[in-house]
């Protein structure tokens, strides 16, 4: 045994001596009663972070969740652009629906039933890519009601919404079919309107007091538009994508909440995306609205609290973004990340971030289920059918089990 070996055994034997020394005076000590007046084991008075489905909404209060504030390639941290409102009166809108959104939404522990209006801006992945997925992904997960999705003409019929839409379906014309004769197909259907893209100011929605503008966005091409919600006093503007436009600085002035794009700055497009210098430039300031841009759309709209989104969020990238911004504005100002939760009044905002349950379920629906009709989609091929091992040992068993725990008698098809 050499010199180190010997040390290091030496110390071990002490360090374990000394923990069990620790241990036995521990068990000796009358902890509980020394204890209970320093360490209260109530729920704190007040939280500072949102624990989605615990909270009563006001009948005055607008809540707003960031279910997506990244780009067209999601990550873990950021979905692609998806803004959940939620109102006092029940009502509740999704503005967007990028790539990744979806989960977030589901994060929120509302039955499908409730979340069936949409509000498209434009029709690029990173704002309806998840689309399909909350449709029919949300029907076989218990919302029995239509999905209603709003979204603006193109230049073309076939740039448009209903258009989109409508290949869509006959996309998914496999995952339809195979719910035949399984599921209440109520929540199947997509209602869709589509409206005019140059519309400026126009109404497209008003029920239950609550009235969405559109106005007329400019990105890449035409047929993006921006959206004003306006409810019980209180104003919300949603840019989706765009550059700086007349429209915007006219019509959304005096928001409570104003949400617009500011883009990752050119500089970090260059230095983070490994963009070109041009590259950087035309993305950054005149197919999107980089953070001045945005500072000076503030700055003469004056918002309640302006809140800006479509970058990845970093500990790096957020001290350039907020530098860039406040060279122009220095009103109120979040740069969102997901699961940012906003809760408006007239005398209030508060801006938390959420605390999510990874492992949720998703809510049971509000309404009965009914009857489901025979399906209608092509039974299993002989082929097919020749290829199955019912194993009966294994499954009569289940059955049996799953029957007399329920009171029925259910046998496997023959
Ligand atoms: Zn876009
Ligand atoms: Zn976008």
């Amino acid at each position: 045994m050499n010199v180190r070996i010997v040390l290091a055994f030496v110390l071990g034997v002490a360090v374990t001596v000394g923990l069990l020394a620790v241990w036995t005076i521990g068990v000796d000590m009358p902890m509980a009663e020394a204890r209970s007046d320093r360490s209260p084991a109530k729920a704190a008075s007040t939280l500072d972070v949102y624990y989605p489905g615990t909270e009563k909404l006001a009948p005055d209060e607008m809540r707003v969740v960031a279910c997506g504030t990244g780009m067209p390639s999601p990550r873990p941290k950021q979905a692609a652009a998806c803004w959940l409102v939620e109102l006092g009166n029940g009502d509740k809108f999704l503005f967007d629906l990028g790539a990744g959104s979806h989960e977030r939404i589901a994060a929120q522990k509302i039955p499908y039933d409730y979340i069936d209006k949409v509000f498209l801006g434009h029709l690029h992945v990173d704002h309806f890519g998840d689309l399909g997925s909350f449709w029919l992904g949300g029907t076989t997960m218990n919302r029995l009601t239509p999905l209603r999705v709003w979204g603006p003409s193109g230049p073309t019929p076939e740039l448009g919404t209903a258009h989109a839409l409508k290949l869509m379906e006959k996309m998914y014309a496999w995952d339809i079919d195979t719910r035949s004769g399984v599921i209440d197909a109520r929540g199947m259907v997509l209602k869709v309107t589509e409206f005019d893209y140059k519309a400026v100011n126009k109404i497209i929605f008003q029920e239950n007091g609550v009235t969405i503008r559109t106005i007329p966005a400019i990105h890449a091409i035409d047929g993006a538009v921006s959206f004003i919600l306006e409810w019980n006093g209180l104003k919300f503007s949603y840019s989706s994508d765009t550059a700086p436009n007349k429209w915007w600085l006219e019509h959304t002035r005096n928001s409570d909440i104003s949400i617009h794009e500011s883009f990752l700055a050119p500089s970090l497009l260059v230095s983070k995306q490994k963009f070109t210098a041009k590259e950087a430039l035309i993305v950054g300031t005149i197919a999107h609205t980089s953070p001045q841009q945005f500072g000076k759309l503030m700055s003469i709209t004056k918002p309640r609290l302006a809140v800006g989104y479509h970058f990845q969020n970093d500990f790096d990238t957020l001290p350039i973004m907020l530098e860039e911004a406040r060279k122009i504005y220095d009103g109120p100002l979040v740069f969102a990340q997901d699961y940012t939760v906003f809760n408006i009044t007239k005398d209030t905002i508060r801006v938390r971030e959420s605390a999510i349950d990874e492992a949720i379920f998703p809510e049971p629906p509000t309404k009965p289920k009914q009857p489901v009709p025979p399906a209608t989609s092509p039974p299993f091929s002989k082929f097919i059918s020749s290829g199955i091992e019912k194993f009966p040992e294994v499954v009569d068993p289940i059955w049996d089990a799953i029957n007399k725990a329920h009171g029925t008698n259910h046998k496997p098809p023959e």
